[in-house]
């Protein structure tokens, strides 16, 4: 068992460090105080470790995976803006496409010739035929869920136990140690009528998804591939099969949701393990962090949704909508950025070399934890690594719970961060780009062998 204490010694140090080093960070915050809600521009900047976020320095820098903030300290991002940047900072061919397309106009509400490639690109890599941007993959999984409401005509949507899809009502909830539903980790309930719009069941809980989606009433099933917020878990043998099978048989669409899992590859999980799912979403990475996502979908599930909303004819003005918003989707700054991203950065071979990256801490991180005989693990998904405070790899969001010390998680971020290594904030989660490079993982690897030296058994 890991002492309590020393845990606790340690944070006190690295907190004493964090406050001796952060102190510009800390009075830009303090003035954040008074006009931001929540301290700084977005509610998610306050889950850093330390008290207080670390302000990014507006210092020259060259592309890749390494910033300063305005205290002078240097940081190695694995972070990414928790998969935003999954580009890199400042990648040229970004940075060039934002500047040309800024020039001409950045939202017109009018397409441009780079959609054309996209549009091709996103069906060639994906294997969908038919594409829709949005500004974010919240707003592509909620249109996706109200294309599911429209062609089944049923109003509830499933969602797995841990998930997490961005603001999306439906999932903002999971089940208790005793199976009972309750709000997500921590989100404040706000009178949604989860009992009549949602059903949640255990990642790799095949009998009980069959349950579930028997009822007749669920129209679509919101899945990651691999589950990612939460701490990986990965889906079980043939649990794929099973539920593109039991979702087929019971009429309800599965939509995949691919905005971490895109690390799997240049087309994904779903390219990688064969998927069929009737809706894909994509957020995130796929415009250099630029606001944007997109969503593919079947021949036959286009086929459904002109159905309900008929296909125009070429020269025909559309007069209605499906209902989701979005005046800034599709704009052309983001479409030019799309663009280069596609053809220049999420690249085969960016993949090839950001996989071999993420192996590489991976074996690093499982090296310490052997050496220093550690109860812990370190999962990957592609391009995604998490240290687990588990010996068993988890099989469900109950199994990512027992592993749970926030204790010796906070620990672990604040040691990190400070001798300059950033992680996602909200669990142990590592994300390699194509601008890491091997010396930023050793970075990594030595700062997390030091932790576990402090830490050993
Ligand atoms: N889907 C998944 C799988 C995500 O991890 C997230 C964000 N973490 C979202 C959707 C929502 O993304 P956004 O906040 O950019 O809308």
């Amino acid at each position: 068992m890991l002492k309590h204490q020393r845990v606790a010694d340690l944070m006190a140090k690295e907190q004493a460090l964090y406050a001796r080093t952060h102190g510009r960070s800390r009075a830009l915050f303090e003035q954040g105080a008074s006009h931001w809600l929540y301290g700084a521009p977005s509610h998610w900047m306050r889950r850093w470790i330390g008290g207080w976020p670390l302000y990014v320095a507006d210092a020259p820098r060259t592309y890749g995976v390494r910033f300063a903030d305005v205290d002078g300290n240097e940081f190695v991002d694995f972070c990414l803006g928790d998969t935003g940047g999954m580009c890199g900072h400042g990648h040229p061919a970004v940075v060039e496409a934002l500047a040309r397309q800024a020039r001409v106009g950045s939202s017109l509400m009018l397409p441009t010739d780079d959609a054309a490639w996209v549009g091709t690109e996103l069906q060639r890599r994906f294997g969908l035929p038919y594409w829709s941007l949005t500004t974010s993959a919240s707003d592509a999984n909620r249109a996706c869920i109200r294309l599911a409401r429209m062609i089944t005509g049923r109003p509830r949507v499933l969602v797995f136990s841990g998930a997490y899809h961005g603001s999306i009502e439906e999932a903002h909830i999971e089940l208790d140690d005793e199976g009972q539903v309750r709000m997500r980790n921590g989100i404040h309930p706000n009178a949604f009528p989860h009992d009549r719009l949602s059903r949640v069941v255990e990642f790799n809980d095949l009998p009980a998804l069959e349950v579930a989606l028997r009822a007749g009433d669920v129209a679509c099933v919101l899945a990651e591939p691999a589950m990612t917020n939460y701490g990986i878990i990965k889906p079980q043998p043939g649990f794929h099969d099973e539920l593109r099978r039991l979702t087929r048989e019971t009429g309800t669409l599965l939509i995949i949701d691919e905005t971490h899992t895109i690390s799997s590859g240049p087309g994904g999980y779903t390219q990688a393990h064969g998927l069929k799912p009737d809706m894909f979403v994509l957020g995130k990475a796929v415009a250099g962090g630029i606001p944007a996502a997109v969503f593919g979908v079947t021949q036959a599930t286009a086929g459904r949704i002109w159905e309900v909303l008929p296909k125009l004819p070429p020269t025909a003005r559309q007069s209605a909508h499906a209902g989701f918003g979005g005046t800034l989707a599709g704009n052309a700054l983001t479409v030019a950025v799309m663009r280069a991203v596609l053809s220049e950065v999420l690249t085969d071979d960016a993949f090839e070399r950001m996989d071999a990256l993420a192996q590489r801490l991976e074996r690093g991180v499982a090296d310490s934890i052997n050496r220093h005989g550690l109860p812990w693990q370190a999962v990957r998904v592609g391009a995604r690594v998490e240290t687990l405070f588990c010996v068993d790899e988890p099989r469900d969001a109950r199994d990512v719970r027992k592993g749970r010390d926030h204790a010796l998680e906070a620990a672990l971020h604040l040691y990190l961060m400070n001798r300059g290594v950033l992680i996602t904030p909200f669990h142990n989660m590592m994300l390699c780009c194509p601008g890491t490079t091997s010396a930023d993982v050793d970075r990594h690897n030595e700062v997390f062998e030091a932790f576990a030296a402090e830490l050993r058994q």
